[in-house]
């Protein structure tokens, strides 16, 4: 009899098949028509068919567990202290990650390390390209901070949950539904009676229609994830990654070493688990956030891990999960963090140690506030450029190597929620034995 495999090993294989077949026809037919045409009509799209089908879910999905999450709390104290928790260890791990960023890219220097004919090549693609210029003129108004935080209380969920996916949108978008999430789930944990029975329960039952369509969508896992991977690897600009390669290399390495040593660190020594069955345990977490380059995306199969390999309380893991899938994104505020100074490097701009902190500080909240979909962190990059008065067309230099460093870092991003989940609800069962 055929044993069955495993659906994590066939998302592994999937995305093994996907970047190899890719690499492949990419050294091997470069820039080729057919190559293309199947891209654009197969790959891509077969592709966008499993991203949709998962981000068709994540609002509901978002909502019910936020909800749920908090009227099981019974306790209204312990909302109060995961929440807080959860800001805090966000602040500390994000800081830890920005700080190793920046400590690389002031070693290296990749940025004045540039040869002076690449230099040029660079510069000359910045003035032709579109993508570029709308990402720069939807970012141009830099808003306050006192107004960042009005935005995350809704004036019309509506418009925040219509426009929660686009990394353009310049009010709260995902932060705002979790508010009001968060608001319905206490005023619902606090009006007890038959009717909000009733409304709880249809929750529930919404909750468990979402899981299902999740796995509908996770049948479809291995093809989508090959899907995607193809379509980028075979279009891989090797040129312009070699261009960039110490920039690369930096983003990379800190990546890494926040993975492993920060997260590492904080399992053993916090958490007191083992860090390699962790990383086992969540394999499937890595590969899906690799590939979707999303933390939004990926938060289904975090919600599912997290519970069943990782055995931890759900109505914890459930809400840090969910709010930390945007909120926090340490692979995005490292990255963030590197690009700015990468990019004064590469302008020539001398930037004072307290231009640096303040670099530091802003991408710890632009890391907070962006959204998580492919490329979410280009629009706070912007911001952040403008604020320290680098110009903020320079954002262009890196496109062409964005979606590769955009999947690592959604893989840091996705770990870093599990790792804050682990934590936080590490620290409620001492508060718990206590009392
Ligand atoms: N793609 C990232 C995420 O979803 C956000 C970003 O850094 O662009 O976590």
């Amino acid at each position: 009899m055929k044993k069955k495999l495993p659906l994590h090993t066939k998302i592994l294989l999937g995305l093994l098949i996907g970047l190899i077949s890719g690499l492949v026809v990419n050294t091997l037919y470069p820039a080729n028509q057919n190559v293309q045409w199947f891209v654009s009509n197969i790959a891509y799209p077969a592709g966008q068919i499993f991203l949709r089908m998962i981000f068709m879910i994540v609002i509901p999905l978002i909502f019910t567990a936020i909800v749920l999450g908090i009227a099981d709390f019974k306790d209204i104290h312990k909302i109060g202290r995961v929440g807080i928790k959860s800001l805090l260890f966000t602040v500390v791990i994000t800081a830890v990650s920005v700080l190793i960023g920046i400590t690389l890219v002031n070693l290296v220097q990749p940025g004045a390390r540039i040869l002076a004919e690449d230099r040029e090549a660079l510069i000359q693609t910045l003035n032709n390209n579109q993508n570029v210029s709308n990402i720069v003129s939807a970012a141009k108004e830099t808003k306050g901070l006192m107004q960042i935080i009005i935005d995350i209380i809704p004036r019309n969920p509506f418009v925040d949950i219509v426009n929660a996916f686009d990394p353009n949108y310049r009010g709260g978008g995902l932060l705002a539904v979790m508010f009001f999430a968060l608001i319905f789930g206490i005023a619902l944990a606090l009006s007890k009676s038959e009717r909000t029975d009733t409304l709880t329960k249809t929750l529930e039952g919404l909750y468990d229609v979402v899981m299902k369509i999740i796995d509908f969508a996770m049948k479809l896992a291995p093809f989508g994830v090959a899907a995607l991977i193809f379509s980028v690897s075979s279009q891989l600009g090797l040129q312009i990654i070699s261009t960039l390669l110490l920039y690369v290399l930096v983003v990379l390495s800190a990546l890494l070493i926040h993975l492993l040593v920060t997260y590492g660190a904080i399992l053993k020594f916090i958490v007191k688990r083992n860090p390699i069955d962790f990383f086992k345990a969540i394999t499937e977490v890595i590969v899906t956030a690799f590939s979707t380059s999303s933390s939004n995306a990926t938060l289904p199969t975090s919600m599912r891990v997290t519970s069943e390999k990782l055995n931890v309380n759900k109505d914890i893991s459930n809400f840090v999960l969910t709010v930390g899938s945007t909120a926090n994104q340490n692979g995005t505020a490292l990255f963030e963090g590197i690009t700015v100074l990468f990019l004064a490097q590469f302008y020539g701009i001398d930037l004072s140690v307290s231009q640096q902190i303040l670099v530091v500080i802003l991408s710890i909240i632009a890391g907070i506030g962006t959204a998580g979909v492919p490329g979410g962190s280009l629009p706070m990059i912007v911001m952040v450029l403008q604020t320290v008065g680098i110009p903020a067309e320079g954002i262009g230099i890196i496109f062409g190597v964005d979606r590769l460093l955009d999947m690592s870092r959604t893989v840091v991003n996705v770990t870093g929620d599990i790792v804050l989940a682990l934590w936080v609800d590490k620290s409620e069962s001492a508060v718990e034995k206590v009392h």
